[in-house]
């Protein structure tokens, strides 16, 4: 075996939350072309990455569900049976400001981007406890895990989170078999970020801070999430790995 083998998925089962478009599509391809199949779950259509999954020459099982509604873990488990990788990638923003920020803004913003993570991976766990199995789960923190932000509150909340969800779950589950990490990307070209990108002064003054200069495209994600997924990190236990183009060191 060489260590380009042990980045290989063959023979594992991936879901992927958020898996329509954006961070998560492009991860569940790299899952794929790792060798994975793949459960994928989101609101809307699924098909383009069915077919980008496929090209890959691996499965996907689609789930359509919305995770404000506490009924789609269970669902996304009954696709997802004997899964051993678990990317919990959906998520949502809400941008206004402090002194006009919702309840209901905030509510759906925890229930989406962490109460649906700590749900789901608990399910995933007993699944993967039950079956006497090995697993591993990656959490999509954000740069708003380690600053404040602005005007985006219950996300910067939620997602800094995430960091400690991250510690306490795998500080429970690594005695399981069960890695539990995190990504933290940085400002990437999605619909999460087209506001940002509009607001011409906005996107100036970001990428004067990235030193790679650029923003970060959801295939950068590619490398961290197949590494994370696999047994090349099998000694890897509660860090959040940064893919931020080096915006954290500035
Ligand atoms: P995106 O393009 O807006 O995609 C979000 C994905 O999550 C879509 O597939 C969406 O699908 C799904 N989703 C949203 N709400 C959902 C719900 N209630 N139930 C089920 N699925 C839901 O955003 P993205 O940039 O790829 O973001 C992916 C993750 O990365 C998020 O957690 C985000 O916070 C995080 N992140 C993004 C950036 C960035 O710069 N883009 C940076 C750091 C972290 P449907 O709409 O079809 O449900």
């Amino acid at each position: 075996m060489t260590i380009l083998d042990l980045f290989r998925l063959d023979g594992q089962t991936a879901i992927v939350t958020g898996a329509s478009r954006g961070l998560g599509a492009a991860m569940a391809v790299a899952l794929a072309e790792a060798g994975a199949d793949l459960v994928l779950a989101a609101r809307g259509s699924l098909s383009e990455t069915v077919a980008a999954v496929e090209a890959a020459g691996r499965r996907a099982v689609t789930v359509e569900c919305d995770l404000a509604d506490r009924a789609c873990t269970s669902r996304i488990m009954e696709a997802a049976p004997d899964a051993s990788i678990l990317v919990n990638n959906a998520g949502i923003i809400r941008r206004a400001d402090l002194l006009q920020y919702s309840d209901e803004d905030w509510d759906t913003v925890i229930e989406v981007n962490l109460r649906s993570v700590f749900a789901l991976s608990r399910a995933f766990a007993k699944s993967v406890v039950d079956r006497k199995g090995t697993g591993r789960i990656i959490n999509i923190a954000s740069m708003l895990s380690y600053q404040g932000g602005i005007r985006v509150v219950a996300y910067t909340a939620a997602k800094s989170g995430i960091l400690g969800l991250t510690r306490a779950m795998a500080n429970e589950l690594a005695p399981f078999g069960i890695n539990v990490n995190a990504i933290a990307p940085g400002y990437m070209v999605t619909d999460n970020t087209a506001a940002l990108r509009k607001d011409e002064q906005r996107n100036r003054d970001i990428l004067a801070r990235i030193p790679a200069g650029r923003w970060g495209t959801p295939p950068d994600l590619a490398g961290a999430v197949v590494f994370l997924a696999s047994r090349a990190s099998d000694y890897v236990h509660a860090t959040t790995v940064p893919v931020d183009g080096g915006w954290l060191s500035r």
